[in-house]
């Protein structure tokens, strides 16, 4: 009897060892988790059994739906598939989850997208999981690209390191414009009074009259990808690039990166804090803002760091409506038909998918703000789409063609001291610039010394580059006109090219066909 009893013991007790190895310390192992930077989670809606997690968004602007959603996962499987589950009672309807993906991260600087993002409207589901487990334990996930506060912190104090950026008049040198309030959030926590910064990008060596371009985002506070394609541009502002060298030259830039700290640190959808019933940006009015002390705080160093004289106002957001493309609110009615403006065609022959939508400029937006208090010749309030498969260096390209198009917009070919004139005084810089060695110069200081086609050298291709140049500003017949008014060492370059000759050979050739 012992010896029939004693395997069925061991198998029973192997057995129930097994089933506590295996899942026991499954259940509830997982923890979530949204109180930091820019979370949000509804964590008592919220569960994990097994490598089921189901989820309760939060939404301070919409009660009962959501629309941010950012957390981390600990104790998530690295041998088997996490699988999340939310409901669709997304704000604008559950259909704007159509064809959306959900992202996650092991640092929360890279992230990926989930392979297999399934709305269920029968059900009134999302239910999103990658094919394979995941590498590390803890994981962040989220509605979109995040872009916390800390972000800002951060990427703002590697511009007081750039020599092209200097704090505005209402900043100070830590490029900090005021505080938000602060306050409490719908979750009771304690949200301290944060800064609030402001700065300003140029060339200060060039000293002619410059465009004014105003730059803002981070109004609402989920929109993200604003902030990841307003960083993008400041990044290319402050780069080597000759387009973005050529660019503070002509354009004093002022940056505003974060109209809405609290909201963004809070992890709220649209609102500030202080104000949690406001749309933000629907308070934009000098000089109390409805009370938005956050927005107050921009909207009046925007006022007294430019002279409330601008030539370009952008506000970059984001926005859920259809997985299509990116897009600007522009007004394209009389008097303003600013969708005409090069900067906007520039942009647009750049980015060739991006949409032109007809702003009906919202009355106390801040693009109309822009218009009305800054006396923009051009404002928009530019929408970002969460695409799948549109990572963080989709909007860092982004970024930058904004800043390309800019350059085109506002630059002078071939205007070598940066007075927007195509005159005597650049010819002669051009000519000097001849005897000089240029391989060993940033693409700036060689385009300063007539390498206008960045090839190293100022030559006779740079030549032909000039003259043409001068004569589409100044009319046919202009640059030889200009030789006979300038000194001699003009003259002693073109000899030293022999184009002066070759010119006249090529004048006085007779035509085949005449
Ligand atoms: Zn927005």
């Amino acid at each position: 009897m012992n010896k029939s009893r004693k395997p069925r013991w061991r198998l029973a007790a192997t057995t129930i060892g097994l089933w506590l190895v295996s899942v026991v310390p499954l259940v509830g192992q997982i923890t979530l988790d949204g109180d930091f930077d820019h979370g949000s989670l509804d964590e008592a809606g919220s569960s994990a059994v097994g490598n089921f997690v189901s989820l309760a968004g939060r939404d301070n602007y919409n009660p009962g739906e959501w629309k941010w959603l950012y957390f981390s996962a600990n104790g998530v499987s690295t041998s088997q598939v996490t699988t999340f589950q939310i409901d669709d009672d997304f704000t604008f309807g559950g259909s704007k989850l159509n064809g959306h993906a959900m992202v996650y991260s092991y640092d929360q600087q890279n992230w990926l997208f989930f392979d297999n993002n399934i709305r269920n409207s029968g059900a009134g589901t999302f239910t999103f999981w990658d094919t394979t487990p995941f590498s590390q334990s803890q994981i962040y996930v989220a509605y979109g690209l995040p872009y916390s506060y800390q972000r800002i912190v951060d990427h703002t104090a590697q511009m007081t390191a750039s020599p092209w950026v200097s704090p505005t008049a209402s900043g100070n040198s830590s490029l900090v414009i005021g505080q938000s309030p602060g306050g409490i959030d719908d979750l009771g926590r304690v949200v301290a009074p944060r800064n609030i910064f402001g700065y300003q990008i140029t060339d200060t060596s060039s000293t002619f009259p410059k465009k004014k371009i105003v730059l803002t985002s981070g109004i609402h506070a989920n929109e993200t990808l604003g902030n990841h394609t307003l960083e993008g541009l400041v990044d290319f502002l402050n780069s080597d690039d000759l387009e973005a060298s050529i660019l503070r030259k002509y354009a004093d830039i002022y940056v505003y990166p974060m109209a809405n700290p609290d909201g963004r640190f809070a992890g709220y959808n649209r609102s500030t804090v202080e104000k949690v019933t406001f749309d933000p940006n629907r308070h934009w009015e000098s000089p109390n803002y409805d009370g938005q002390s956050d927005i107050q705080v921009v909207g009046e160093a925007m006022i007294a760091d430019t002279g409330a004289d601008v030539d370009y106002f952008i506000d970059f957001h984001s926005t859920v409506a259809g997985k299509t493309n990116h897009f600007g609110w522009v007004d394209m009615d009389p008097p303003n038909e600013f969708h005409l403006d090069p900067f906007w065609q520039n942009l647009l022959v750049l980015e060739p998918t991006l949409g032109t939508l007809d702003s009906s400029m919202v009355n106390l937006t801040a693009q109309k703000f822009g218009l009305d208090a800054l006396s923009a010749n051009f404002t928009t309030t530019f929408e970002t789409q969460f695409i799948p498969g549109e990572n963080i260096d989709r909007f860092q390209t982004l970024g930058r063609n904004f800043g390309v198009a800019f350059e085109q917009a506002v630059s002078t070919f071939a205007d070598l001291n940066f007075d927007s004139e195509l005159d005597t005084q650049d010819w002669l810089l051009f000519v000097a610039g001849a005897e000089t060695d240029l391989s060993a110069l940033t693409p700036i200081e060689a385009y300063e010394q007539g390498d206008l086609d960045g090839d190293g050298v100022n030559s006779g291709l740079d030549f032909g580059l000039f003259k043409q140049a001068f004569e589409t500003a100044n009319g046919t017949g202009s640059f030889a006109l200009m030789l006979t008014e300038v000194p001699e060492p003009s003259i002693g370059y073109l000899t030293m090219l022999g184009i002066f000759f070759f010119s006249a050979a090529i004048r006085n050739r007779p035509r085949r066909n005449s």
